[in-house]
């Protein structure tokens, strides 16, 4: 008798992520290396063209990453007069550490608040909740691709004139629905400037750093673009104090590649969920809310809970399933933001003590992947 090793299921494997693309990916770096444009160019306002399309915006902005298409717009809301600095921006507090970088950065306040339990999501009924005069803005976060925004949530960003920014670096393609106004807007584009990011683990990831600002303010557009390119309008004209946060050509080209494949990239990722969700069934895990269509949610993480988090994990790690956690450390509690005033914030710390994020990429997770994944996960008793 011959051992069969016992299976690995990796968490994450990039080059078995962009494997499918290969061949589009080798002809798009071709192009770009042929053509002699290293910087800008048509490579890059055809990506932007194809991002506001997408979004049915009418204006996308490439930039270098996420953290600055969220701290790019933050800095031109308060350069154009939208927001003021010292003004408070509402924003999750279970967020990635770029969304509250982004709002200090810009000279703002961030009102850290807790989310909703069950979503991991702030919802209208939060937002409603903590409002004060002294919050001019929102800052909603698709965390792990779940569209954060509902009617009560649109109305209270518009009756209390709330300049709101999306986080929508995990959510690229997503939809929501606020009857009335509309059936069906993607995610960045539902508030006034929407951060996408395409960092290589992404939904839709770059082989490098890249970012994307959607809006549908042409001066914030305008401002964003300037702020990118050493903050000029024309060349050696510079009206602002800019950066240097221009998308390259080469990171467009792959975009535009991966960017062609969205829907079944995303269709893909709710398939695997649906295999999570149906497979689960241990009463030591909480699963999360699973999505009634393909864009509620892109499943960017399928994060589970569990009380024994530590244990479950290294029981997994036995067995051969990597796993990760999104995130370990709230911003609030990291060295960084020591002095950050907030209050309590007993949903965030918890969730950062139960968290599991398991596999759920295309190209590196099967369904038979996630199917095999969750029966180990129900055999798991501690
Ligand atoms: C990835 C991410 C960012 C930052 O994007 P980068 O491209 O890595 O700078 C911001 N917010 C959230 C929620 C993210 O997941």
């Amino acid at each position: 008798m011959t051992d069969t090793p016992a299976p690995h299921y990796p968490f994450l494997d990039l080059g078995r992520v962009n494997q499918p693309f290969m061949g589009d990916l080798q002809q798009a770096a071709l192009r770009v290396v042929r053509s002699g444009r290293y910087i800008g160019g048509e490579e890059v306002e055809r990506l932007e063209s194809e991002l506001a399309a997408l979004h049915q915006a009418p204006f996308a902005v490439a930039v270098a990453n996420g953290l600055d298409a969220l701290r790019l717009s933050l800095r031109a809301a308060v350069i154009t007069g939208r927001l003021r600095e010292g003004d408070k921006v509402m924003v999750p507090a279970n967020t990635y550490i770029a969304s509250i970088l982004a709002i200090t950065d810009a000279g703002l306040a961030p009102l850290l608040v807790d989310p909703d339990e069950h979503t991991m999501c702030l919802t209208g009924e939060i937002v409603a909740g903590h409002i004060t005069p002294d919050v001019k803005a929102l800052m909603p976060v698709h965390l792990y691709g779940r569209v954060a925004w509902d009617t009560l949530m649109a109305e209270t960003a518009m009756r209390h004139d709330l300049w709101v920014i999306e986080d929508g670096a995990q959510s690229i393609g997503a939809t929501a629905a606020v009857p009335g106004l509309y059936s069906s807007r993607r995610s960045a584009a539902l508030g006034h400037a929407g951060a996408l990011s395409f960092y290589p683990t992404k939904n839709v990831g770059a082989l490098g750093d890249a970012g994307a600002v959607i809006t549908h303010d042409p001066e914030l557009a305008r401002t964003v673009r300037a702020l990118a390119n050493y903050g000029c309008d024309r060349r050696y004209h510079n009206i602002l104090q800019g950066f240097n946060s221009r998308l390259d050509p080469i990171q467009a080209a792959m975009l535009r590649v991966k960017l062609h494949y969205l829907e079944s990239i995303n269709a893909d990722r709710f398939a695997l969920a649906t295999a999570y969700h149906n497979t689960i069934d241990n009463p030591r895990v909480t699963k999360p809310v699973m999505s009634g269509s393909v864009t509620d949610c892109v499943w960017h993480q399928y994060v589970i809970g569990c009380e024994h988090r530590d244990e479950l994990r290294a029981y997994l790690a036995a067995h051969g399933v990597e796993t990760d956690i999104h995130y370990p450390i709230p911003p609030h509690m990291q060295p960084c933001y020591c002095d950050l005033p907030h209050g309590s914030l007993p949903i965030t710390e918890s969730l950062a003590g139960r968290i599991i994020s398991l596999p759920i990429t295309p190209g590196c997770t099967s369904v038979s992947d996630a199917a095999a994944i969750s029966q180990i996960i129900n055999q798991f008793n501690p």
